[in-house]
């Protein structure tokens, strides 16, 4: 019997860890640094809440680092803290991303292997869709005034309103949602945005912004596709890892850290962990990471796998050198804010996105900021990247990204144009918007990603294989969105899931 041990039940382990456990020839074990509650009813009821984001300074259940990056800490990992929001990247992200790590990874490969994992309630019989999948995906059809507001305006503005933002490329959209007439709900208060007596919205306004971004009115904005099951976050915890939790070649064990990898040679054998007091050492045939972009690298680097001068610096022998962490991305978010009464109280954190060029407009429904409403201006596409780096061998120590955003003139003239597209939207002046704004304003998506780049041996900038493998060592593979090569144009949930079930499915781990 293969023995195949998965490190993080996570969004990418939860996946796994279902997919390789159906195979009743392989005993797996899946260690969770975090909770794992045994049914979904011990979850605490907040995790379930879609509209509720657990990652507060009281939060349980997450890992804190440097610079506001979370990360979820339990059973579901980020997904199960997640906002929901569960959307594919455009088909020219998977050109990007095969043309680095070969045809495995085209749109034309991954399409079916998205349309497997959903159960598409709205879209499901459409072309480019599936209705048998594990994963419920459905849109909000009763919206908050604000969102409501936020379409109107964007429709008042000349953009196209979009019924399936995860209808692919080459596919004819679907005329409305079989829910909705195909417009917007009209707001049955004073607007929020401008002043009172608006939409003034003059979609002339925009041209010199849109010949800017090099958009056109085909982009638009649409009702975000949510991983949401009767008002229950159906996260992968939800839609794998429980379902699959009583096979008898499945354990998966709580609260227990892995702090290093163990090798014989360049052979990955099995792991060290650490859970409370206990220390121990578990062997296997095959180790996964699914640690996450930040976890995932930090094992690595820790095991000697790493840019040999941190590796030095830290003290930690090295096995091989490997550009860890080196060539991170996110995406960056300026929050405009502005004042509001009327906090409400929100099914879900966003229901609505207006997308122009690579700048997502998310128009967030809860308040982050008591009183303050805020629009998140997302660049989905930056030219800057990041490095990821530990200050220490000790496990304990939390790792350093510096997310460098901002670092290109593109990347801020991008977020400036975005900015000063909400603007005019919203009927409000801000300003001026020069870079100690941006930077005042400036905070992060969550979206981190290519820490543990895919490519081939020869790039300098990958680290694992096509298949996730990582170069020069045998027997690990890593399986979480710290393999991504490229940035991603939309929301990366959707993208870990579908790559956790493609390496499960072909990889041969
Ligand atoms: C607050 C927040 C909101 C977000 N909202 C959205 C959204 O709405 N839509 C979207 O598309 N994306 C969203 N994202 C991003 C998305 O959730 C993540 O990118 C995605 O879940 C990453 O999946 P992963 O499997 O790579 O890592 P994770 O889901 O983070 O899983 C890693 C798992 O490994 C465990 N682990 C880590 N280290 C160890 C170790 N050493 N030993 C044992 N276990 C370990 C962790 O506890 C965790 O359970 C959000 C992220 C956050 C933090």
């Amino acid at each position: 019997m293969t023995s195949t041990l998965i490190i993080g039940a996570g969004s990418a382990g939860c996946v796994l860890a279902a997919r390789l456990s159906a195979d009743p020839a392989r005993s797996v074990r899946v260690f969770e640094a975090g909770p794992v509650y045994r049914t979904m009813g011990e979850l605490p009821v907040e995790l379930l809440d879609p509209g509720h984001l657990p990652v507060g300074p009281e939060s349980r259940v997450v890992w804190r680092y440097p610079g506001n990056l979370v990360r979820g800490k339990l059973i579901g990992g980020s997904g199960s803290i997640n906002g929901s929001y569960f959307i594919r990247p455009p088909a020219a992200d998977f050109a990007a991303w095969s043309a680095v790590a070969g045809p495995r990874w085209s749109f034309e490969s991954v399409l079916p292997v998205f349309c497997d994992l959903e159960h598409d309630l709205d879209f499901g019989n459409a072309p480019g869709h599936g209705v048998a999948g594990p994963i419920p995906i459905s849109r909000t059809s009763d919206f908050t005034a604000f969102s409501a507001e936020f379409a109107e305006r964007c429709a008042a503005a000349g953009f196209t309103e979009i019924p399936d933002l995860n209808t692919p490329t080459g596919f004819e959209q679907p005329r409305s949602t079989p829910s909705k007439s195909g417009g917007c709900i009209r707001q049955k208060r004073p607007p929020i945005l401008g002043s009172p007596g608006v939409p003034d919205v003059e979609p002339a306004r925009f041209a010199d912004v849109f010949a800017r971004l090099g958009a056109n009115h085909t982009e638009g904005f649409g009702t975000v596709p949510l991983a949401v099951s009767r008002g229950r976050r159906a996260g992968p915890a939800f839609t794998h890892l429980y379902p699959a939790m009583g096979r008898p070649n499945l354990t998966v064990t709580s609260d227990t850290m892995v702090t290093r990898l163990v090798l014989r040679g360049t052979r990955v054998i099995g792991v060290e962990w650490a859970r409370g007091r206990e220390r121990g050492r578990t062997y296997a045939d095959q180790t996964v990471l699914c640690a996450g972009a930040v976890e995932s690298a930090a094992l690595l680097i820790r095991s000697g796998i790493g840019p040999e001068p941190l590796l030095r610096s830290l003290g930690v022998p090295i096995v091989r050198p490997a550009p860890v962490g080196a060539w991170c991305t996110d995406h960056p978010e300026i929050g405009v804010e502005f004042p509001d009464d009327e906090p409400g109280e929100p099914a879900v954190p966003l229901e609505y996105v207006l997308e122009i060029g690579d700048l997502e407009l998310r128009p967030y429904t809860p308040m982050f900021t008591p009183g303050l409403r805020r629009i998140g201006v997302a660049l989905m596409h930056p030219e800057s990247t990041g490095e990821l780096t530990l200050v220490s061998a000790d496990p304990t120590v939390p790792a350093h990204v510096d997310q460098r955003y901002l670092r290109s003139e593109r990347d801020r003239a991008r977020l400036r144009d975005g900015v000063a597209l909400t603007a005019d939207l919203l009927g409000r002046r801000i300003g001026p918007i020069d870079d100690a704004w941006l930077h005042a304003n400036l905070g992060t998506s969550q979206h981190l990603s290519g820490t543990c780049r895919m490519g081939p041996a020869h790039d300098e900038r990958a680290v694992v294989d096509e298949q996730g493998r990582v170069h020069g060592i045998e027997a690990l593979t890593v399986a979480d969105l710290s393999v991504v090569p490229v940035p991603l144009g939309r929301g990366p949930q959707a993208t870990t899931v579908m790559l956790a079930a493609a390496i499960a499915d072909h990889a041969g781990v």
